[in-house]
């Protein structure tokens, strides 16, 4: 059985006092939400004090991005060791505004994979693709050499400790979601491509997030979708009502 994960991805927002101040009124709201993982992923300043304050709870935590070397002279750049360091669990890989405002590509979301594994965290490799490539009928061309060059060289077993988001670029912060069937239809496509890479069990086995748009009223469609295990939520996730609502499907 895949166990659903519901991760908050709150960019570059709230001050390490915001951030700690969430945490506290998120416990209770989801403590006894044993039907899925939670994970929040707050910016690198607060990632300490975040892990420190959700020790104990069924919170895990993540960063948004991470460097594929140990370490070394690369100014500005934090290390997988760093954020496991820190108190992290996780670490979201690929996300769309950094492939398009970093200059985050396919190779480098590779790399970044192993060293998350390297380093023991959990990657949140994200995938999708365009408006101007939907429209082209090009998503699953997109979203397949993602899949095929992110993923390069792994094994099964390294693939095991992955997560998948299936985020289309034009859903995110637009308020446009896809519907559920449409995400479902992508879902499969990344679920036939893992069976195609590696195996049918590694295929049945990859938990594979919706991100785009998520809110408390479109959950429960996203989740009633048999290939959605979760979400990747921005936006909702940063006030901990609507997360705990998202989280509470
Ligand atoms: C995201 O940034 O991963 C995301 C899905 O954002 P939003 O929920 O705001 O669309």
């Amino acid at each position: 059985m895949r166990k659903p994960v519901i991760a908050g991805n709150w960019k570059m927002f709230k001050t390490v006092e915001e951030a700690v101040a969430f945490v506290d009124a998120l416990v209770p709201l989801v403590e006894s939400s044993a039907h899925c993982e939670v994970v929040v992923a707050p910016p690198f300043p607060a990632l300490s004090s975040v892990a420190q304050r959700v020790k104990a709870t069924n919170i895990g935590v993540s960063a948004q991005d991470c460097h594929w070397e140990k370490e070394g002279a690369f100014t500005g750049e934090v290390s997988c060791e760093m954020i496991k360091e820190a108190g992290a669990s996780h670490v979201i890989i690929g996300h769309s505004e950094r492939r398009q405002f970093f200059g985050e590509t396919n190779e480098t979301v590779n790399k970044k994979i192993f060293a998350a594994l390297r380093a023991f965290l959990v990657p949140i490799v994200c995938v999708g693709e365009s408006l101007a490539e939907r429209e082209k009928n090009e998503t699953e061309r997109v979203v397949g050499e993602q899949m095929t060059k992110g993923l390069d060289s792994l094994t099964e077993l390294q693939l095991s400790h992955i997560i998948v988001a299936y985020e289309p670029v034009w859903a995110i912060g637009t308020g446009r979601t896809a519907t559920p069937e449409l995400a479902a239809e992508t879902h499969r496509f990344i679920r036939d491509t893992v069976a195609k890479l590696f195996s049918r069990s590694s295929s049945a086995a990859i938990r594979i997030l919706y991100g785009g748009s998520v809110k408390p009223d479109n959950i429960k469609g996203l989740m009633a979708q048999p290939d959605i295990d979760g979400a990747l939520v921005g936006g909702a996730s940063l006030k901990p009502d609507s997360f705990a609502a998202i989280v509470n499907f």
